[in-house]
């Protein structure tokens, strides 16, 4: 079987790939067993050594890597090389963190000497999505592998190529031999790999439908799992918000990487007071991003990253106007481009409010107050992240206790941070990567005790 990888921007092939035999695969999982006998012994030094140095090799070949992520799935180049960088600043964190994270944890009992160690588990198995084909799977490999854990990827399909230049990644920086190992697969072996005895967990970010057939399986092999999957984020415009900065970010919030992020702002909750100046404003902006090659530095909107999602999102624009709202900006489709769009008079029941919408579309939702505005953000399945605009910060924490996301951010877009633990609840998933928490997701809290 053969994998194919097609630029979205002007179809033509990127990559051909063919897919591990039965064979091929079971080698690569023995390989991951074996490894990890070696690579969990070795000093914590041995292991943020060479993390510091795959954080290095991005850096090196950050032009490279960027290109492929913009050739395999389209997003404009100045994207593509943010998203390199960011891979090597989590390297760089973990190998300077890793330390004390990983440190002993002594607790008063009544033994002579008792304490937690954080001692690796085993193969973790990463399922993960295109939209940020290398930061998804940084961002679960920096902290696992430091940590001691072995690590294998199952890619997306679209993005093959890109999986192939992260193994290269850790072998340029020196990885011994099966500590990283993507897997060209279909998700049809996923459940051969999550029930091999090298593997004891899997982690995933993608749709729900994925999420929870993952988990099922690794409840079924009683494997741990943690789940990033889809969001349907609100961003709170207060009456006291400066609406410049609240409307600039608001396009950054909302259009970056074409839309195509599981927390984007998706729902543009604003009070009536400031409802129009707002919407006149952020459509003005919308309007002005600037379409074009891919791989031009200026570009800012791209295509998506394959027809069927632009078809999918033409489908809940249109079913949302059927619906009552009002097209403001946008609303074509041409093949893999959609134009940025914007939908007035947005409310709940609609589906550009009850679904989450992976593309360039705002939904606007007018509200009477605050109570209302809170109100409506909390009506979704979802919940990784709110943004709330005012420019009383103190009286914006009061709020936060009213939001069940994983996150609450006041006058900025969610975005995650190495430092930072990220993750959502509800249908978003369960768990927490990056910083402190991220590392202790796939380590075994052992206790040791002396008499
Ligand atoms: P997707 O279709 O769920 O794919 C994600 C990964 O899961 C791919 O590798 C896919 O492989 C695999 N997969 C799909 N069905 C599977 C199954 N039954 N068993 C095992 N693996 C399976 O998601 P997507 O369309 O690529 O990504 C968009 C979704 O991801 C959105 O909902 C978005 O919000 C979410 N997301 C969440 C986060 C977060 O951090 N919370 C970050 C980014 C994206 P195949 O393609 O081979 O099926």
């Amino acid at each position: 079987m053969k994998f194919y990888s097609v630029n979205p921007f002007n179809g033509e092939q990127v990559g051909e790939y063919q897919a591990l035999s039965v064979n091929e695969l079971d080698q690569k999982l023995n390989k991951s067993a074996d490894a990890f006998k070696e690579w969990s012994q070795k000093p914590l030094s041995y292991r943020t050594g060479l993390i510091k140095k795959a954080g290095q090799v991005l850096r090196d070949n950050l032009e490279e890597y960027a290109q492929m992520i913009t050739s395999e799935m389209g997003k404009p180049i100045s994207e593509s090389r943010a998203e390199v960088n960011k891979c090597a600043w989590v390297c760089d964190y973990y190998a300077e963190n890793a330390e004390s994270f990983l440190a002993e944890e002594k607790v008063k009992t009544d033994a002579s000497k008792s304490f937690v160690r954080h001692d690796p588990i085993g193969a973790v198995f990463a399922v993960m999505p295109w939209n940020f084909p290398f930061w998804q799977v940084f961002r679960f490999a920096a902290p696992t592998l430091t940590a001691g854990n072995t690590g294998l990827l199952k890619h997306a399909p679209n993005v093959f190529g890109c999986a192939e230049k992260i193994e290269e990644v850790f072998t340029k920086a020196g990885y011994p031999e099966g500590v990283f190992q993507n897997l060209i697969v279909h998700h049809e072996q996923t459940e051969k790999i999550i029930a091999h005895d090298a593997v004891k967990a899997v982690t995933l970010t993608g749709s729900e439908m994925a999420g929870s057939a993952v988990a099922q399986l690794a409840g079924k092999y009683i494997k741990k799992s943690l789940l990033e999957l889809g969001g349907n984020n609100s961003f709170i415009v207060l009456e006291d918000a400066d609406i410049g900065q609240a409307v600039k970010t608001a396009v950054s919030a909302r259009m970056l990487n074409c839309g195509q992020s599981c927390i984007a702002a998706k729902r543009f909750i604003l009070l009536e007071s400031i409802h129009d100046e707002f919407v006149e404003k952020f459509t003005e902006a919308v309007k002005n991003l600037k379409a074009g090659d891919t791989k031009d530095n200026a570009t800012q909107v791209g295509p998506l990253a394959r027809k069927d999602l632009a078809d999918q999102l033409n489908r809940q624009i249109k079913d949302t106007i059927s619906q009552g709202a009002t097209l403001l900006v946008g609303g074509e489709q041409d093949n893999c481009f959609h134009e940025p769009t914007i939908l007035g008079n947005v409310k709940p029941g609609m589906t550009a409010f009850d679904e989450e919408t992976f593309g360039p579309l705002a939904a606007i939702i007018k509200v009477k107050n605050v109570e209302e505005a809170f109100e409506l953000s909390e009506r979704s399945k979802f919940g990784l992240g709110v943004s709330v605009f005012t420019k009383d910060t103190t009286k914006s924490l009061e709020y936060a206790s009213r939001v069940t996301d994983g996150a609450f951010f006041v006058n900025e877009l969610v975005k995650s941070d190495p430092r930072l633990p990220f993750g959502g609840n509800k249908r978003s998933g369960y768990g927490r990567e990056l910083a402190k928490d991220g590392m202790m997701e796939f380590v075994n809290k052992k206790v040791v005790y002396v008499k």
